[in-house]
């Protein structure tokens, strides 16, 4: 295996044209740089508007950039065509805050995770339901609950079944765009909890998009600080929190009690 980091964001810019015709351009992100290593969490932070969920969805082909450079296991993935990023696709996967987006209601559990292996070929049924088994165990679902449908689970538990459609294709990157903000904050533990032992038992790569410093600090290895579309920091999470030098870090930080003085997270 290479030592290349697994993703590698350089120098990306990216704009919105909007207006008649689309003759407006707003610049939202400004040549962005900042990669993840493999089995690693790259934990992206800055507040509301600042591009984060931007990035994530020029990573995941969602929308095309304007210049720069986005590599994959080695790979150039910007400007792929349609079937060449299908091929990519089981290999990065996405969860979003609300998971109910994407959990049809029509459903049952079983159904919504199995439904990835459909879309990306497998055939074979009894290999698709072994698939789901284990995926649902791996995020703490039973047999029992596949049955039902996504309107009986806390919104802990969609997320999780979130997850499970993320994970049963068995990705190398996840991109979590504030997995947890929607939820309470006893249930976040839980899930981040869960997210941090899948990492570690399938070697999970995270590029891992939060608000809250503290969840930030708790589960990245390494930090990228956004502001207004640009990395204004980028280090380890122990050079971001202890040493940090941009103004605007400082200020996040300074916003959240108890996580300047480098005691962990309280
Ligand atoms: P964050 O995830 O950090 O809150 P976003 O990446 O969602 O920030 O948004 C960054 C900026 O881009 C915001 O000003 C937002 O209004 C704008 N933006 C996001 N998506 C679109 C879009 N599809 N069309 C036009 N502007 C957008
Ligand atoms: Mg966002």
């Amino acid at each position: 295996m290479s030592s290349e980091p697994l993703l590698v964001i350089d120098k990306l810019n990216k704009s919105y044209s909007s207006g008649f015709g689309g003759r407006h351009k707003t610049q939202i992100l400004h040549e962005v740089s900042l990669s993840v290593n493999c089995g690693q969490t790259l934990g992206l932070v800055g507040e509301s508007g600042s591009g984060k969920s931007t990035t994530a969805s020029c990573v995941m082909g969602l929308t095309g950039v304007d210049s720069g450079s986005i590599r994959f296991d080695g790979q150039e993935i910007t400007g792929l065509s349609k079937s060449d990023r299908r091929t990519l696709r089981g290999r990065m996967q996405m969860v979003f805050q609300d998971p109910n987006g994407s959990l049809d209601p029509r459903f049952t559990v079983r159904d919504l995770v199995e439904e990835p292996l459909i879309v990306h070929g497998y055939k074979d049924r009894t290999e698709r339901q072994l698939k789901v088994a284990k995926t649902l165990d791996l995020v703490g679902l039973t047999e029992k609950q596949a049955e039902r449908y996504p309107h009986a689970f806390s919104g802990g538990q969609r997320q999780r079944i979130a997850i499970a459609r993320a994970l049963v294709l068995n990705p190398q990157l996840v991109v979590l765009d504030e997995p947890v903000s929607a939820l309470d904050v006893s249930i976040q533990a839980q899930v981040l909890n869960l997210l941090a032992q899948l990492q570690d038992e399938l070697s999970l790569t995270y590029l891992f998009i939060v608000h809250d410093l503290a969840v930030a600090r708790l589960m990245s290895h390494q930090i990228a600080v956004m502001h207004h579309g640009k990395v204004v920091e980028y280090g380890t999470a122990q050079e971001v929190f202890e040493e940090t030098t941009h103004p605007y870090t400082q200020a996040l930080l300074d916003a959240v009690p108890g996580t300047k003085q480098g005691a962990g997270h309280a």
